[in-house]
């Protein structure tokens, strides 16, 4: 047996059989194809968001995004615990990523950004990770101040609400993945949601060559299109996405019992918040338990991750430009944190397999 940290959400083969039928009729497999203009209704509906722009996944809606926005080169301040891709697209962009430290919950620490604030910063690039909301008060109101826009890397936040507010209304515009271990999953895709026309617009021409008619093509875009099959499993996907998520909840609430009283770091519920529990990250007191703990996972089996360690500051290909030891908060919690396997079907069984190995490992330290 064998337990992975995630484990992709899937509609029935006869149900994803049904909703591909068509397009065997219209042989219409990209392009603006009607499951992708469906799929696209339907998530400004559950996202509470004016404008959807669907892409082919999530980093290279996240590449879009940046170029949409038509900064002048400079500075885009963000956060070193995080998965690659998101300082990858401020780099690829041509931006210089300028690294903040984080809270003890992981997100961006608002008053490490305003300290890193220069004449050069054009933009603030924070992440909701694991599906913790960041202080989104504070960071529009530096946005503001300094007349420079919030876009939010949100791939872990489908579904997350604050005080009935989707996570995808926030700052200028937000990212979200639908890759295939994420809590909603088109197999492999993206999604930017903003408020404003004209950025959706600009987004439109990025993810197909600037092309806006059969003559006519106005901007130097790339192609980042999701397909007609991946919105068909997003179509599949999204009509099962609340058992999705209360599942999820009842695997969280059985780690929480299991897990009580150990000297581990847990989720504290943030007020407001409506989790979509996306992951379940435990942080241990050092990087030796950590990986004591993983190692005696592996063995039962079971394979956890660490999400985020290394930091990206501390990656092989930004050796030498960024000092971590300016980022402490995240640096610790990359030492000790490890994700537990997390996914709507995972059994009470499994959680408490899980769980008697962290026993063990942390009662004969
Ligand atoms: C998954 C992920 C991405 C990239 O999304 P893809 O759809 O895999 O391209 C970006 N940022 C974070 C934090 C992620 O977890």
């Amino acid at each position: 047996m064998r337990i992975n940290v995630t484990r992709s959400s899937m509609p029935s083969f006869e149900e994803y059989c049904e909703e591909i039928r068509s397009l065997w009729d219209s042989h219409w497999l990209t392009n603006n194809g009607e499951k992708h203009i469906a799929l696209r209704a339907a998530l400004c509906d559950y996202l509470q968001s004016p404008e959807v722009e669907l892409f082919t996944n999530g980093h290279l809606a996240l590449e879009a995004l940046i170029a949409a926005l038509d900064l002048k080169p400079g500075q885009i301040i963000t956060t070193p615990f995080s998965f690659a891709s998101t300082t990858h697209a401020i780099v690829r962009k041509g931006f210089m990523p300028v690294f903040a430290d984080v809270k003890e919950d992981g997100t961006i620490d608002p008053e490490c950004v305003e300290k890193l604030i220069t004449p050069e910063t054009r933009a603030i690039l924070p992440v909701h990770v694991y599906g913790r909301l960041c202080d989104v008060e504070k960071l529009d109101e530096i946005a503001q101040k300094y007349g420079i826009p919030v876009i939010y890397d949100a791939a872990h936040a489908f579904g997350v609400t604050k005080n009935g507010v989707s996570a995808a209304c926030f700052g200028t515009a937000s990212m979200f993945s639908f890759h295939a271990t994420k809590v909603f999953n088109t197999i492999e895709g993206g999604a930017i949601t903003t408020k404003s026309r004209e950025l959706a617009e600009k987004l439109a021409l990025e993810r197909n060559f600037g092309i806006t008619g059969p003559e006519d093509v106005v901007s130097v875009g790339g192609n980042a299109k999701m397909n007609e099959f991946q919105a068909a499993m997003g179509l599949c996907n999204l009509r099962r996405i609340g058992e999705d998520i209360a599942a999820r909840k009842a695997v969280h609430e059985a780690y929480m019992v299991e897990l009580s009283g150990l000297p581990i770091g847990l989720t504290a519920e943030q007020p407001g918040v409506e989790s979509n529990y996306a992951y379940f990250p435990a942080v241990f007191e050092s990087r030796e338990i950590r990986d004591a703990v993983c190692t005696a996972l592996a063995e039962a089996g079971v394979f956890a991750r660490k999400y985020f360690y290394p930091l990206i500051n501390d990656f092989e290909c930004y050796r030498d430009r960024f000092d971590s030891t300016l980022t402490p908060v995240a640096k610790r919690l990359a030492d000790g944190v490890v994700t537990l396997p997390m996914y709507s079907d995972l059994a009470p069984e499994d959680v408490a397999l899980i769980c008697r190995v962290i026993r063990e490992v942390l009662t004969h330290e």
